[in-house]
């Protein structure tokens, strides 16, 4: 066999696996993680393929590399391992044919003017004139990393570490209280202490707003677009307040362009993802998604233990595992509420001398835990969810199996199983006397579809904040 041959064998073999991962991960993650990878060649028994960017290998590394293996060795036993490496300039090339809408973006990569190291004393000086203080406890140490916020949490560090600009604008999103300002901070602090020479802004998007009103009334807004000038990293924190508000918007979009034509930094956080800030202008919108999108999901029981741990060792307290479980399950809001709950059993116990119990937790907490007890109805579930997909609600009980009612039903139970203590018998009988079954599959198969499809999940991340708030 000529090495041509060996050559075509090996890219009909990646045709195949490529396409079963496709159906075994959905189309979302194919589109995010598989599709950009290029098979480079076969040697001895490792397979060699490439990715764009550093934080495309690390992630391919980390969650896809034992199943490519896996799926290559059903090809062909012989192979040991497959080796992820970066190969960037294909990556700008690609996206500047592919998205013409960010093409001064992604010239921005590879451009000549690109400004890595920092600007001059005087950039320093405006600089701390402008941003808001950075608190140091907001680290990427004391950051407890989870399912929900690992992919945020490893974007968010890569910006941090990295020599050249990964992606503009990091765009960061969730609901409020699940450590989208930590994560910003995390990235100041970071590049503040590694490269004190850079010029990192941290402000919120309101800050940046009144700062330009007063610069309009004060009549000096040349002033005002100066001082971004010698910013080498800005971060704008919940975007979403300058919603509706045109000329903080067109001056916002002049900042972001200077910067990011000049290489700068940009990163943004806001409660939904640019497609669903409603009053935003669409050429803002189609910057904003022009970098790298990360959503944090709502807490898992996993991840509200571990926070809660991690936040007893900091402050040095013995905390009954009994009463951290009972925190985990029943402060279930956002991680605010549940450090500040914390922090009220603690300060409590300190303050009259008591040993920390269930009991003592329970009493000073009553109104948290009320207020979180707070538990829809399965008719609110159907009622919010037909009305959100544009189904009747009977069809919540019919029989109809088509597409088109048969998700939206999903949805309604996995958020009943979410949102209310009912069992799954229970939630069954709701839905046109289901089976348990039929409910257990929904759920599984809305959790799925969540992890795969973005915009799915923030559908169902709308639904859930509309019927909880
Ligand atoms: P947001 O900006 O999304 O509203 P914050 O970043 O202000 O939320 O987070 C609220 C509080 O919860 C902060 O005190 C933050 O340190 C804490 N927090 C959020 N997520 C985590 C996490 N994964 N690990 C540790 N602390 C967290
Ligand atoms: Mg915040």
């Amino acid at each position: 066999m000529t090495s041509e041959q060996g050559h075509d064998l090996t890219v009909n073999q990646w045709t195949d696996i490529s396409s079963r991962l496709r159906t075994e991960i959905g189309e979302a993650a194919f589109q995010s993680w598989i599709k950009p990878i290029s098979l480079s060649h076969r040697d001895g028994d490792i397979i060699r393929i490439t990715v764009p960017t550093r934080f495309m290998s690390d992630w391919v590394n980390a969650h896809y590399s034992d199943r490519l293996t896996a799926l290559w060795r059903d090809q062909d036993a012989s192979i040991k391992s497959v080796d992820v490496t970066v190969l960037p300039d294909r990556y700008s090339q690609a996206r500047n044919e592919e998205r013409e809408n960010c093409t001064a973006l992604a010239s921005s990569y590879t451009g000549p003017n690109r400004r890595q190291k920092g600007n001059s004393v005087q950039g320093e000086d405006k600089a701390s004139t402008i941003s808001a203080p950075v608190d140091p406890r907001f680290t990427f140490d004391s950051f407890v990393v989870g399912k929900p916020n690992e992919f945020a949490y490893a974007a968010a560090r890569r910006v941090a570490e990295a020599d050249i600009v990964p992606f503009n604008p990091l765009f960061l999103y969730g609901g409020v209280g699940l450590g989208k300002t930590h994560l910003m901070l995390a990235v100041a602090n970071h590049i503040r202490k590694v490269s004190p020479q850079r010029n990192v802004v941290y402000m919120s998007a309101e800050k940046f707003m009144h700062r330009f009103i007063r610069a309009l009334q004060e009549k000096n807004t040349v002033d005002f677009k100066d001082q971004f000038r010698s910013v080498d990293v800005l971060m704008i924190d919940d975007v979403q307040f300058i919603c509706g508000k045109e000329s903080t918007q067109e001056e916002f979009f002049h900042t972001f362009n200077a910067l990011v034509d000049q290489g700068r930094q940009i990163v943004v956080s806001a409660d939904k993802s640019p497609s669903y800030l409603e009053g935003m202008e669409e050429r803002l919108v189609s910057r904003l998604n022009c970098g790298l999108v990360a959503d944090i999901h709502a807490t898992t029981y996993e991840l509200r233990l571990g926070i809660l741990q991690s936040k007893a060792e900091r402050i040095g307290v013995e905390i009954p595992s009994k009463v951290m479980e009972f925190l985990a399950h029943k402060v279930t809001s956002n991680v605010r509420d549940l450090e500040g709950g914390l922090n009220r059993v603690v300060a409590h116990a300190q303050l009259i001398g008591r040993e920390i119990t269930l009991e003592t937790t329970q009493e000073v907490l009553h109104d948290l835990l009320r207020a979180n007890d707070r538990r829809v109805t399965i008719e609110e579930i159907q009622k919010q969810v037909s009305q959100h997909f544009n189904i009747r609600v009977s069809d919540m009980q019919s029989a109809r199996r088509a597409r088109a009612v048969a998700r939206p039903r999903q949805v309604a139970m996995y958020l009943a199983k979410q949102l209310t203590a009912r069992s799954l018998p229970e939630i069954g009988r709701k839905f046109g006397g289901r089976d348990h079954t039929t409910v257990m599959h929904a759920v599984k198969r809305v959790d799925e579809l969540r992890e795969y499809d973005p915009m799915f999940a923030e559908d169902v991340e709308l639904l859930r904040r509309m019927l909880e708030g």
